[in-house]
């Protein structure tokens, strides 16, 4: 409400009456968005974007925030419209150690230039390493992605050119790695207090990973998106405290959709195998909306540990 408004009200108004105006005024000013205290106590995954590539599930497609102690130290894919949700989640580039991609899919890289120009506005000074897949005729690698977007003299955003350029004055860089990952899981990165790795999954023909992230003692998995062949997934996943699943598929899903995702008896089994703690699913799309229970119903023949169902914003807290 603009204070003009409030002002006019106000003089109608008087004793008890404006006292609760006042005091609706400041819930609602105050009111926090969902989720902007995920992870104050510890650690915890935040759901940036729960949605697929299809706007009219009006969900942000993938992206997931990793905050510890309430700092965002790790940001998993960049879907269109979650870079809207980075800024509500209350986190800031310049608290992220990593970026770490899946899959090039518009839907899981679409927002990754807002989210990089937005930290024009921080005072961000050190590096920000960027993990992903390297490239095929399908796909750009993690490097080639990085540089077609920001480098001289074809970048589409060449005027953000510092952030690929090593030693350019006033602008931290980006530093993109490229991950060789075959079908067993391998340690990406390590420092003192985190270990990320990776496996290949399959997505069709388009180079893709899962990842697992360590953080104090606890394992995080994100399946990207995947047919669930092989059991590479389920290595990476095992003992996994929080498994974050796609449910891109319904049960029964045939050609190109069962090509390229896994439907839930797959995750399923995958979680079974892996005696994960938790399942997560996300990049919920047109076609799994609505079929939750039926969803739920065919994991749950394979996998009897808590599942549930995210949304954008949701925060997840891993124990
Ligand atoms: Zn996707």
């Amino acid at each position: 409400m603009k204070a003009k408004s409030v002002l006019a009200l106000s003089q109608r108004l008087s004793g008890n009456a404006l006292l609760a105006l006042a005091f609706f005024l400041s819930v609602f000013e105050n009111s926090p968005v969902k989720g902007q205290s995920c992870g104050s106590g510890g650690l915890a995954v935040q759901v940036l974007g729960s949605g697929g590539p299809e706007l009219q599930d009006k969900r942000a497609s993938t992206s997931y925030l990793i905050w510890d102690h309430g700092t965002a130290r790790v940001i998993v894919d960049a879907g269109g419209g979650s870079a809207l949700r980075f800024g509500e989640s209350g986190a800031q580039i310049s608290q992220l150690n990593v970026v770490l991609f899946s899959h090039f899919h518009i839907d899981h890289s679409g927002d990754f230039p807002a989210l990089i120009f937005s930290s024009w506005f921080e005072d961000r000074k050190r590096p920000l390493p960027v993990y992903g897949p390297a490239g095929n005729d399908f796909m750009p690698s993690t490097t080639e992605f990085v540089r077609d977007l920001f480098s001289e003299p074809h970048g589409a955003w060449r005027y953000l050119s510092e952030l690929v350029e090593a030693g350019a004055q006033g602008s931290y860089t980006l530093e993109p790695h490229d991950v060789v990952a075959g079908s067993k899981p391998v340690l990406v990165y390590r420092d003192s207090g985190m270990a990320l790795y990776a496996v290949r999954v399959i997505h069709g023909g388009f180079p893709a990973l899962a990842w697992r992230v360590e953080m104090e003692g606890k394992r995080i998995v994100f399946s990207g998106d995947t047919n669930g062949e092989g059991d590479g997934l389920a290595q990476l996943a095992l003992d996994a405290d929080l498994f974050v699943a796609h449910n891109a598929v319904p049960e029964g899903a045939t050609g190109v959709e069962r090509r390229l995702h896994m439907p839930p008896s797959v995750i399923g089994m995958i979680a079974a195998n892996a005696h994960v703690k938790q399942v997560i699913l996300s990049h919920r799309m047109l076609r799994t909306l609505g079929k939750e229970s039926a969803t739920e119903a065919e994991i749950r023949r394979r996998f009897q540990g808590p599942i549930a169902f995210a949304n954008d914003l949701d925060c997840f807290p891993v124990r």
